[in-house]
């Protein structure tokens, strides 16, 4: 029998899988991002990103170190993150190495946001919320992104941020 508690406990707090198949990759299934408002401190719109399939933009200027948006989700534990990993696509944040938040289910949107190797976005957790926080500030237009920190996976996610600096996989 397998040791899920075990096998999980290897992700560190604060990251991020996704996981799809070929057929979310071409657009199959997965319907457009809808975002919640209500989780939004800016305007924000979705769109086709030029890093990854969808992508979550700025409709005005974020200054630094404003919250942006709250990455919400259903809250569930490690061995239903393992349930759920045959899905198509999941989208998961850890909180710790024993909860995840599972942004497929009552997402704001905001687990559309991509991975860069120079994110404009940082996550933090308060009293169990996760918000994204701008690092710098956002001009109008731009693509909010990310750093979503993979560690230790057995699988390279090759990252398309397409910067000079990208370190050319999503895993540290
Ligand atoms: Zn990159």
């Amino acid at each position: 029998m397998k040791n899920t508690a075990t096998e999980t406990a290897k992700y560190p707090a604060n990251v991020i899988t996704e996981v799809e198949s070929e057929a979310a990759r071409l657009d199959l299934h997965i319907g457009e991002p809808v975002i919640d408002l209500e989780r939004c401190r800016f305007k924000l719109s979705y769109g086709r990103s030029t890093i990854h399939r969808w992508g979550v933009f700025a409709e005005e200027a974020i200054p630094a170190r404003r919250r942006v948006i709250e990455y919400t989700g259903e809250k569930i534990d490690a061995e239903e993150v393992e349930r759920r990993s045959f899905r198509d696509c999941l989208y998961t944040f850890w909180l710790n190495d024993r909860w995840a938040v599972d942004g497929a289910v009552g997402g704001s949107g905001a687990e559309f946001i991509n991975h860069s190797c120079d994110p404009n976005l940082t996550s933090h957790v308060v009293r169990g919320h996760i918000f994204y926080s701008s690092n710098r500030r956002i001009e109008p237009g731009e693509e909010l992104t990310v750093d979503y920190n993979l560690d230790d996976t057995d699988e390279q996610i090759v990252c398309t941020c397409g910067l000079n600096n990208c370190r050319g996989s999503i895993t540290r």
